[in-house]
């Protein structure tokens, strides 16, 4: 019986081994080490963290990384120019743009501007589209860190229902579809579904990612169900915690993510794996 919390930060480092491994090969070999590089536009100080750990992670595995920090008035022609440029850069494999980007500028047509080749996140529309066509060429990191954590469990998708809560392009509308393709029954629920407690009580399998604190209470669950929780959230103690009350839903879940612990370290293990599968088809 695999244990009922599920360990983000055990599986996250298994990954980073793998891919650490790899680099290492590539590094004997005498080849160009991958090379990740991350735009990061203005100050919010959330995504000076999350470029730092990413930072962080390229360095423990082996991969060359570069940041480019680009003041709050940049303009989409001036990130443009450099998304096209790093484009044309044979020694990038990744690019990656940290959300959310200033109001003025437009970030899908942004995110579309990456070679798709290169777009580590798998956001830019034609990745969104394999992953739709069951074709996936580069995953999101946060649905496909959690399809790790499901298979680590070694789930059988087929006949379970899927319920995710949350439908946002970066995290539940392509955990609906990596679960559909992998033969899952999904219902995607979102923030006009009626009676929300109806639709996860019939869940085999509940994700959860809205950003609000105990939006999910052990009453909501069937026995039995696996309960992943994508959300962050910060208390006014300072506290980090998910969507999913805890305390309520871990007697009834038959496995369950911590916050922090869970998915959090998978989403940066799969941005790794993602730069190394952008060298891979770029050599
Ligand atoms: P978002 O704001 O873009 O989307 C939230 C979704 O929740 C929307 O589809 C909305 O319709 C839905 N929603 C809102 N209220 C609802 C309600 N009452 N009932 C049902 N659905 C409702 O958010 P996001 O970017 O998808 O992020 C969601 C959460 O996941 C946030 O807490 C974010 O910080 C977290 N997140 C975590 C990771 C990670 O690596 N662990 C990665 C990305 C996002």
């Amino acid at each position: 019986m695999k244990d009922k919390i599920i360990d983000g930060k055990y599986h996250s480092n298994q990954v980073l081994e793998d891919v650490a491994r790899q680099v290492a090969t590539i590094k004997s070999e005498g080849k160009r080490v991958p090379c990740l590089v991350v735009i990061l536009v203005g100050e919010d100080p959330a995504s000076q963290v999350y470029v730092r750990n990413k930072k962080n992670a390229c360095d423990k595995v082996g991969v060359s990384s570069v940041e480019y920090k680009l003041p709050q008035e940049t303009t989409q022609q001036e990130l443009e120019d450099l998304i096209h440029k790093l484009n044309q850069d044979i020694t990038v494999d990744g690019i990656l743009v940290q959300m959310p980007l200033p109001q003025h500028i437009d970030a899908q047509y942004i995110l579309d501007k990456i070679d798709y080749h290169k777009d580590v996140d798998g956001f830019h529309k034609y990745n969104v589209g394999a992953l739709a066509t069951n074709s996936l060429l580069v995953a999101p990191c946060t649905p496909h860190g959690v399809m790790y954590l499901l298979d680590s469990l070694g789930v059988n998708y087929a006949g379970k229902h899927a319920v995710i809560v949350g439908a946002s392009n970066i995290v539940g509308r392509p955990m609906g579809l990596e679960l559909l393709n992998r033969g899952a029954t999904i219902t995607i629920c979102h923030s006009k579904t009626i009676d929300l407690a109806s639709h996860t009580r019939r869940a085999d399998i509940l994700v959860v990612a809205v950003g609000r604190a105990n939006i999910i209470t052990g009453d909501m669950l069937q026995q039995g169900a696996i309960v992943i929780d994508v959300g962050i959230n910060r208390l006014a103690s300072g506290k980090l915690v998910g969507d999913v009350d805890f305390a309520s839903c871990e007697p009834v879940a038959s496995h369950i993510t911590p916050v922090p612990g869970g998915v959090g370290p998978m989403t940066i293990a799969m941005l790794l794996q993602n730069t190394l599968t952008c060298y891979k088809l770029s050599i």
